[in-house]
């Protein structure tokens, strides 16, 4: 696993998620691709009971965070239970392609890669 796809802008430096053609700060076309470390810090958490979907449907729910990484892009991600704002966090990408937030520095964390 890895850490969530970003872009980063050649002339400012600014960075973010969703993928664009053109800086969103200063409009400089051609941005470069880069991998988030994947370190970051909780800016809001919840716990989804009522599944949209069949296959996400689990006892106790799930978990979902808003994650602001280091490079500065605030992302949603799944995460593990008992997470709180300000935490800090590891984020990697899974194999289906979602990014899931762990506490950094626990035995997930390593499991993910982290
Ligand atoms: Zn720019």
């Amino acid at each position: 696993m890895s850490g969530p796809l970003l872009q980063s802008c050649r002339a400012c430096g600014h960075v973010w998620q969703f993928r664009r053609a053109c800086c969103p700060a200063c409009a400089t076309a051609g941005p470069e691709a880069v991998t988030a470390g994947g370190g970051g810090t909780v800016w809001s958490v919840t716990t989804v009971l009522r599944a949209p979907l069949p296959e996400l449907d689990v006892p106790g729910g799930y978990g979902i965070a808003l994650v602001t990484l280091d490079e500065g892009p605030r992302i949603m991600c799944r995460s593990e239970a008992g997470l709180a704002i300000g935490d800090r966090v590891q984020v990697a990408v899974e194999d289906d392609g979602m990014p899931r937030a762990v506490r950094a520095g626990s035995e997930l964390e390593d499991a993910c890669g982290g």
